[in-house]
């Protein structure tokens, strides 16, 4: 009896696949070592510590694991700036609050205040068609960084390791790169 998740991966290096691992699957059990060290620290005590090393220096092993064959996040995403419109509105009632307290407390200091705020206002408005353009490109830079990783993402789902020649590849491609440089092949 054979299923369609049963689909024999070879490596494209040796043509074998004896020693071929799925890395979401490396990946998920190295997060798994991770836990079982917490809890191992969690339960540490002198009397176990000698035992303990072992774990340890296992899962430490599995952490590294679980950084090479990580999902892709190298690019990490800027965070997304607000609109320049928005900032201006919070500024302005900033500076009506301010102006009020002048008004009430200093009202020789209002004209000179007022003078800064309209000065203020112009600034941007004469500025304002050029911050929305960054705005805009910053937002559409945003986009295209998203997309790059849900496509990473998507091949990181697809991708093996051979254990016997420390490459990976992606199911289905006669090509195979060292470990190591699996985010470039994902992001290639
Ligand atoms: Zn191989």
């Amino acid at each position: 009896m054979t299923s369609s998740d049963e689909v024999v991966i070879t490596c494209p290096v040796c043509g074998n696949n004896t020693r071929v691992y799925k890395v979401t699957k490396i990946f998920v059990e190295s997060l798994e070592g991770n836990r079982l060290k917490e809890t191992a620290d969690e339960r540490l005590d002198p009397s176990v510590s000698a035992h303990a090393g072992n774990k340890v220096s296992g899962s430490e092993a599995m952490r590294k694991l679980s950084k090479r064959f990580g999902p892709p996040t190298k690019r990490l995403v800027q965070p997304r700036g607000l609109h320049p419109d928005q900032v201006v509105l919070v500024m302005s009632f900033l500076a009506l609050v301010l102006l009020w307290h002048i008004f009430t407390q200093q009202r020789g200091a209002l004209l000179p205040a007022l003078g800064v705020f309209a000065a203020a206002i112009t600034l941007y408005a004469m500025n304002r068609k050029r911050l929305l353009a960054k705005h805009g490109e910053q937002h559409e830079e945003v986009q295209r960084d998203k997309k790059e990783i849900e496509r990473a993402t998507e091949r990181w789902g697809e991708t093996y390791y051979c254990a016997v020649d420390d490459v990976v590849f992606i199911a289905g491609s006669s090509e195979a790169v060292p470990a190591d440089e699996m985010m470039n092949m994902l992001f290639s």
